[in-house]
């Protein structure tokens, strides 16, 4: 093969990047918002907390009340969450205030109820001596007027969520594309089919792509197994272009076998069909129909899953506006030899060891492209750069994490 010939993954990312549309901005509940990206930094427009509390159950006093302890205070006041105190504390005075409570005024310190002795209800010993401000959150120590609360570009997480939701009820994020998919194969059948005929394969792309769909929380049309021809092909593409932002169809993109795709599309939008640099989903085919962007992933499943995650969800992310679009990367070494194509950007399928604190690769299984059980059990992509080829143990590698396995231990506990 020619290298030259083929097109490096950075340049066809790049080109399938620039060709995604914006979406649209809409104001959603924060019930709504989880996944979603923010198309504009969320800027706080009330502080939080909105009052100073006290951060303790106890008695807020004049810090210079109880320099010296202990000492015997008169409590005027008992003021639990979400009451107003009425009373200034004064000389020789407290108020008996619960967590969250509004301080009350006058006073400049909070006494733990644990420092304290309560004598017989309207008095009360204080045992040790507050700092001034002690267990006090200020108006505004948390979030102030103006503060970005949550950058843009950011795929909202629970945390994220809890944040926002502490200045308001509502979040301006990118309206999810709707995202087509359907395979394609005369030999592709149901899952569920009860018993396979010779020659037949069960359809496993759709399952996998709908789940990396959901995860993103991107609504879904299913265009269901395309058969091999003309009419098929052509009614699919267009219900899809009329029902969906962007088109993902898997399958009938390898060298020879695009014939059909390449007619369909030569009548209703345009393709081109690439050579990528990567290992696997070498082929894949990007264009348009209708309008719409279409990708078309190579049919052998680790191809649509590695395809998947270096073009289709990159593409996702970027409409809507996100900042990172790939995986989060990471160092490793490299656990055994390996050897391959110095031409390619080369994504292993991995699990990871730990070994005095670094991640250590082995392969999760057979590497070929139809191999899905290895892709099931792996936790990460080992990427091997072009250039590079042969990697040998204890060598450096990049990890590329697709999921933290959970049963993992980090630290002897
Ligand atoms: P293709 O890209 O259409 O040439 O297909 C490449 C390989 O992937 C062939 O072995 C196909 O049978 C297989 N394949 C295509 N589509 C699917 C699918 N949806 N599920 C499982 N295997 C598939
Ligand atoms: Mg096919």
């Amino acid at each position: 093969m020619n290298p030259a010939s083929l097109k490096p993954l950075a340049e066809a990312r790049a080109q399938v990047l620039e060709a995604m549309t914006p979406m649209a901005l809409v104001d959603v509940p924060i019930e709504d918002a989880l996944h979603r990206v923010t198309a504009v930094p969320v800027i706080a427009s009330e502080p939080v907390p909105p009052f100073a509390n006290s951060a303790m159950d106890g008695f807020a006093v004049r810090h210079a009340d109880a320099a010296e302890v202990p000492v015997i205070l008169d409590v005027i006041e008992d003021v639990p969450a979400g009451h107003v105190p009425k009373l200034r504390v004064g000389p020789g005075q407290a108020t008996r205030i619960m967590t969250g409570a509004p301080t009350p005024e006058g006073a400049d310190a909070i006494v733990p109820v644990e420092d304290t002795v309560s004598l017989d209800g309207a008095r009360v010993q204080i045992d040790a001596a507050p700092a001034v401000d002690a267990h006090v959150r200020i108006a505004g120590g948390d979030v102030a007027i103006g503060d970005v609360v949550v950058d843009a570009g950011i795929r909202l997480t629970a945390r994220h969520l809890a944040s926002i939701a502490s200045t308001g009820g509502s979040v301006a994020v990118a309206q999810p594309p709707v995202v087509a998919i359907m395979s394609t194969g005369d030999e592709v059948v149901p899952p569920a089919t009860p018993r396979l005929e010779l020659g037949m394969i069960r359809d496993t792309n759709r399952a996998l792509l709908a789940s990396l769909l959901d995860e993103l929380r991107i609504p879904v049309v299913d265009l269901g197994i395309i058969g091999d021809d003309l009419g098929s092909l052509r009614a699919a593409y267009q219900q899809a272009a009329a029902d969906a932002d962007l088109i993902v169809s898997t399958g009938g993109v390898s060298m020879g076998d695009y014939d059909f795709v390449k007619q369909v599309l030569g009548e209703t939008g345009s393709v081109e069909f690439w050579r990528v640099a990567m290992q696997p989903a070498k082929p894949f085919a990007f264009g348009s129909v209708a309008g719409v962007p279409l990708f078309g992933l190579p049919g052998n499943p680790v191809s649509t899953f590695v395809a998947f995650e270096q073009f289709v969800r990159p593409a996702i992310l970027h409409a809507m506006g996100a900042e990172k679009l790939l995986r989060p990367r990471i160092r490793g070494t490299m656990g055994e030899d390996i050897a391959t194509s110095p031409d390619k950007d080369v994504f292993l399928r991995v699990l990871l060891a730990e070994d005095d604190g670094a991640f250590v690769a082995v392969r999760s299984g057979g590497q070929g492209s139809n191999v899905l059980s290895a892709l099931a059990s792996a936790e990460a992509f080992a990427v091997i750069p072009v250039g590079v080829g042969d990697v040998s143990a204890g060598e450096p590698v990049t990890l590329e994490m697709f999921r933290w396995d959970e049963n993992r231990t980090q630290h002897d506990e």
